[in-house]
């Protein structure tokens, strides 16, 4: 595929039963569909673990942000053991260190902190979309 019309898979831990895992889930559902919706898709990782042919490709076939609740990385390993070609990780705690006053809680619907958390989460990520299809097209993965 050429860098034209590449777009950024992003594939979020499943993260159930974690708040920090919620977060993750809710940043890429706001990146791929309200942020960044032409550029971005979302990879289930559910998906990837059953050995979905489609969702295999995706990550394959392009560039890979991959967002995590916390340091078990399950996302990244994931994709990682699916041949993904992972540009970019991004753990949920980490920029909650950064942002000590949006303190996520709830799991199956998240307080209005962790909402946000995960805005901002996907508005970091926004700004580094254009970089990832640069990089594709400089060959810094096998997309
Ligand atoms: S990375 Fe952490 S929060 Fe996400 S699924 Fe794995 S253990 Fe759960």
């Amino acid at each position: 595929m050429s860098a034209d019309g590449q777009k950024v898979a992003v594939a979020p831990c499943s993260g159930i039963g974690k708040p920090f895992g919620t977060v993750a889930r809710e940043a890429a559902y706001e990146l791929c569909e309200t942020v960044c919706p032409a550029d971005t898709v979302l990879v289930a990782l559910g998906k990837l673990v059953l050995g979905d042919a489609a969702a295999r490709e995706t990550v394959s076939r392009n560039p890979v942000v991959t967002i995590d609740g916390c340091q078990r990385m399950c996302a990244a390993k994931t994709v990682k053991r699916n041949r993904g070609a992972v540009l970019h990780e991004v753990m949920v705690l980490d920029v909650f260190r950064r942002h000590r006053d949006l303190k996520p809680e709830g799991i199956a619907e998240l307080n209005k902190a962790g909402e946000e958390l995960a805005r901002v989460l996907a508005g970091e990520v926004a700004t580094i979309v254009p970089e990832l299809k640069a990089a594709v097209a400089k060959g810094a993965c096998h997309a």
